[in-house]
């Protein structure tokens, strides 16, 4: 063996070890604008991480940098142990953006073949096109196809070299809740071979749904890292609700464990994050009746933790 091969087949075996992603101290500026502001990031193989953040959050720099398309202004990225580029040239990561990209004039086929064509090995294009949930409109001009099996095409497009990281960035924007639901059906069937996948999206019921992980940026940080339940709770907990009369918002505020207390009709809302100890207090010191306890939606979560009066918290 060359000292050549010696160091590939290093290489290689160190990359197999790999997570799927590893981003260190990630930075991108653009003049006075620090887009990706120091992110560090790890996703393990088979993971589906959903990338959330508000408008300008850096979620897009930050995928671009993942597949090589900018430069980062400081910090590395690793993709399966590659640099991007190694990564995108091997067919280890690839990417459904959200626009752009197709001829309306020809066969959904037709497109997946010319792609194939391209790769030095790719998938069978009736595989990826079954895979996607579109092998039945092969014959379809692409232009007749609805906005959501276009994005299944995509789709279908990406999984051709067999990417062991497939990045999605707002794949269903525009879509309607079929085209959305039917879109991620297939990208879950096909997560579920132990694809990694990470897609960053402005629906947090996509989210809450579809990822195993949320990890959640504003100002180009990571500010909340977790399952959609950790992230709820790290926001604002649970509601006990209870029918209750007499006693007022101040009094109620005053219950242990208790951050915020509101009045809506008879119905009483305390929001805490020891939801037990809430509802304990309330059946054996007050007259409260039809009690219920819920969790409070990824969407309140989403705005406590990037909203601008919570600057600190979690980062
Ligand atoms: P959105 O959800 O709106 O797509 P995002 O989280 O993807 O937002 P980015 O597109 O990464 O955010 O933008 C992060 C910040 O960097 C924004 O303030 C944006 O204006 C700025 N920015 C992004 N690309 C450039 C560029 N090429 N030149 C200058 N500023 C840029």
């Amino acid at each position: 063996m060359t000292q050549n091969d010696t160091t590939t087949v290093g290489a290689l075996a160190s990359a197999t070890r790999s997570p799927a992603l590893q981003l260190r101290d990630l930075r991108k500026s653009y003049g006075d604008v620090r887009a990706v502001d120091g992110i560090d990031l790890t996703v393990e193989r088979g993971e589906i991480v959903a990338f959330l953040g508000p408008n300008g959050a850096g979620k897009t720099t930050t995928i671009d940098m993942m597949l090589g398309l900018a430069r980062p202004s400081g910090g590395t990225v690793q993709v399966l142990g590659f640099e991007p580029h190694q990564a995108v040239a091997r067919g280890e990561i690839a990417a459904v953006m959200q626009t752009g990209g197709l001829l309306k004039d020809v066969t959904v086929r037709e497109t997946a073949q010319m792609m194939a064509a391209l790769f030095r090995s790719a998938r069978p294009v009736e595989e990826v096109l079954a895979r996607a949930g579109i092998a039945d409109i092969g014959d379809r001009m692409v232009g007749k196809c609805s906005g959501g099996q276009q994005q299944r095409l995509r789709f279908a497009l990406a999984l051709l070299p067999d990417p062991s990281l497939l990045v999605l960035d707002e794949p269903t924007t525009g879509m309607d809740v079929e085209g959305r639901r039917e879109f991620w059906a297939a990208i879950r069937a096909d997560a579920a071979r132990g694809r990694t996948v990470l897609f960053a999206t402005h629906y947090l019921d996509e989210a809450d749904a579809y990822a195993d992980r949320i990890v959640l940026v504003r100002h180009g940080r990571v500010v909340a890292d977790g399952t959609s339940a950790q992230i709820k709770n790290l926001a604002s907990g649970r509601v006990v609700s209870a029918t209750l009369s007499g006693v007022s918002e101040v009094e109620l505020a005053a219950v242990p464990g208790v951050e915020r207390a509101e009045r809506r009709g008879d119905r009483v809302l305390l929001r805490g994050k020891d939801s037990d100890a809430i509802a304990r207090h309330l059946l054996t010191h007050t007259a409260a009746r039809d009690l219920e306890i819920a969790s409070t939606g990824l969407e309140d979560a989403f705005i406590a933790l990037t909203g601008d009066t919570t600057e600190e918290n979690g980062s």
